[in-house]
């Protein structure tokens, strides 16, 4: 399973204690999903979020910080070019719109994120058969909170 995950500082809900919290991205059945967790120690609440499809802005921002952006190019043309919008709208669960740009971004310079979704993305092209690349172009950073 490819997975990644961020730790976070997060407020209880219950007490308003400072608790530790984790937010993750990973591949299950071919599909993305995100999960936001943390569990207080003072009181115990634990609260668990996620959903399937494309993570939150705060959850994306976090993996791109903690372990770098990655860039997928896919193959541009041929009979098989309608595999690569079918691959993002699988992918992120998005609309026809927003996987034809990200679609047309893969085809042109790249089109970035972070290494769970673009594994899961060149994973469902090679399934179509679609031949598709990834490299890094942002290695992690320090974040500063
Ligand atoms: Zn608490």
């Amino acid at each position: 399973m490819t997975e990644q995950a961020s730790r976070i500082t997060a407020t209880c809900g219950t007490c308003a204690a400072e608790c530790d919290g984790w937010l993750v991205q990973l591949i299950r059945d071919r599909r993305l999903h995100w999960e936001r967790e943390s569990s207080c120690a003072s009181c115990g609440t634990t609260v668990c979020d996620g959903d399937r499809g494309a993570a939150p802005a705060d959850v994306r921002a976090a993996l791109l910080a903690d372990h770098g952006e990655y860039r997928l190019t896919a193959e541009g043309t041929g009979p098989r070019s309608g595999a690569v919008p079918k691959a993002f709208r699988d992918a992120f669960e998005v609309s026809l719109a927003e996987a034809g740009s990200a679609a047309n971004a893969a085809r042109g310079a790249g089109w970035c994120g972070t290494r769970v979704e673009v594994v899961l993305v060149q994973r469902l092209l090679d399934g179509a058969g679609v031949a598709a690349s990834v490299i890094e172009v942002r290695e992690p950073q320090r974040r500063t909170r």
